[in-house]
């Protein structure tokens, strides 16, 4: 029979492959979304849901947070967050889109 720690050992192993993976994935995606100085964020405001990850991930704090009404009067949200860049503070470091979880934010050409 498989021992506690065999199954710990193979665990902490599989976790190291998925971060690998995962790392992985992440520099693929990355080196597809066209950076820097010539591009900035842009936020869809219809797909954002608000999760608040872009701000935290943003060292240039290019990005608000700002309440905006609801469209849908029969749905009552007390706040409808949304996140906004601020163009001038933007780099073009592409860090916001690889954490938007519902890829509302794309770069564009400034
Ligand atoms: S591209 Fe980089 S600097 Fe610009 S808003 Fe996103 S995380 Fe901030
Ligand atoms: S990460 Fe995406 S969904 Fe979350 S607040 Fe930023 S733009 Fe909106």
């Amino acid at each position: 029979m498989t021992s506690k720690e065999e199954l710990e050992k193979r665990h902490e192993l599989e976790m190291i492959r998925i971060e690998k993976v995962m790392n992985l994935a992440k520099d693929e995606k990355l080196g597809k979304i066209k950076g820097g100085e010539q591009m900035v964020a842009f936020v869809d405001e219809d797909a954002c849901i608000g999760c608040d990850q872009c701000p935290t991930v943003c060292d240039d704090n290019a990005i608000e947070m700002f309440s905006k009404p609801l469209k849908n009067p029969l749905i009552e949200v007390s706040s409808n967050r949304k996140a906004r860049i601020l163009r001038d503070e933007c780099t073009g470091c592409r860090l916001c889109v690889l954490i938007c979880p519902t890829d509302a934010i794309s770069m564009i050409e400034r």
